[in-house]
């Protein structure tokens, strides 16, 4: 077993992006040490075995409550059992992405389109709605991604790309550059947009460079981080952000509503009044996607109203995300009032 270091004299932030990727944990036993917890002390019962894996880096772990088996971003990482419980209408599949027409790219919104850049992530998310998908056939590499970039360029209503993934933002700065600088040839294309979740569990993949290939383009260039609790914002990630703010990025945030974890008005409001403080509109609180393994995060939609009805009740507008689900086969998110 590898030597344990006490998370909170890792010195996170000062490494590199990649090397802080390299050193994600992975194992579950390893990962309670580092909170020091025993599994004793756990109210549910762990997967030691799951196909998708644990994967969590020292970043995020060190914003995690040291002896608390329920804290709210450990709940998001760690496998439990309970995952595997078959329940009637929770699927491999939900959104029903799997063989797309063209590898890679998924052109099921109007006027935008997803690239599928990576397969892998810097955390797995035990909600996650691609945990199971298989992603070898449907990235987006060499010449699928010309064939891509290709039928963008001869499909004149596409006005935005999106680069999805996995995480977009686990692939290097250079690859960035090199699709960016062919995306911005397009004539039709006005907007980039990259929905990620590695900055929130690695601060320091904003890098300066990263920011100045997101800003040194002629496309209009958003932000969609994926943060579901208050914990995950710290002044490390309110520091590392300001750049891509002081170059005119619109920064977002999508949430997912998570039983145990945010189903709660005064979690949800504070992480709106947080997210402002960094310069992150609140955009979208997502309705779970029922994938397999996800269940015992669902939130009804009566309690998901009754959530939204006391934001809209005690914040600003503009603090308030859109409650929203996706739909397969759907091209546009449903809105849930
Ligand atoms: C919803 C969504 C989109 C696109 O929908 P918009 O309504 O344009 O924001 C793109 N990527 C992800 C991951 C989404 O969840
Ligand atoms: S970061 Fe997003 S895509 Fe990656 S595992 Fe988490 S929810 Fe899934």
């Amino acid at each position: 077993m590898a030597l344990i270091i006490p998370v909170s004299q890792v010195e996170c932030q000062k490494k590199s992006w990649k090397t802080s990727l390299k050193e994600a944990i992975s194992d579950p036993g390893q990962l309670l040490s580092l909170l020091d917890l025993s599994p004793e002390q756990l109210d549910y019962e762990l997967d030691l075995v799951n196909d998708f894996n644990l994967r969590v880096p020292l970043p995020f772990i060190k914003k995690m409550k040291q002896g608390d088996p329920n804290d709210p971003l450990l709940l998001q990482v760690i496998s439990q059992a309970k995952e595997n419980n078959i329940i009637a209408g929770y699927d491999d599949d939900p959104l029903l992405e799997q063989g797309s027409q063209q590898p890679g790219l998924l052109h099921k919104y109007h006027g935008r389109v997803l690239l599928v850049l990576a397969s892998a992530c810097a955390i797995n998310c035990r909600y996650c709605f691609r945990r199971h998908f298989p992603y070898q056939g449907e990235l987006a590499s060499g010449k699928q991604l010309q064939a891509s970039i290709d039928y963008i360029a001869s499909t004149p209503s596409i006005t935005e790309v999106i680069l999805s993934g996995g995480d977009p933002l686990i692939v290097s700065d250079n690859y960035l550059k090199q699709l960016i600088e062919k995306l911005e040839q397009i004539p039709h294309l006005k907007r980039l947009r990259i929905h990620t979740r590695l900055p929130i569990v690695i601060p320091s993949r904003i890098t300066p460079s990263l920011s100045q290939i997101l800003s040194n383009n002629r496309l209009k260039t958003s932000m969609v981080l994926h943060i579901n609790h208050p914990n995950e914002i710290d002044h490390v990630l309110a520091t590392n952000l300001k750049p891509l703010v002081q170059t005119g990025i619109q920064l977002l945030n999508q949430s997912v509503l998570l039983k145990g974890i945010n189903d709660d008005i005064s979690i949800l409001s504070k992480l709106s009044e947080k997210l402002f403080e960094c310069n992150i509109l609140p955009y979208y609180l997502h309705q779970l996607d029922k994938v397999k393994g996800a269940a015992h995060f669902s939130v009804d939609d009566s309690r998901a109203k009754k959530l939204f009805q006391a934001m809209r009740d005690s914040l600003p507008g503009y603090l308030v995300p859109r409650l929203a689900r996706e739909e397969a086969g759907k091209h546009a998110k449903t809105l849930i009032f």
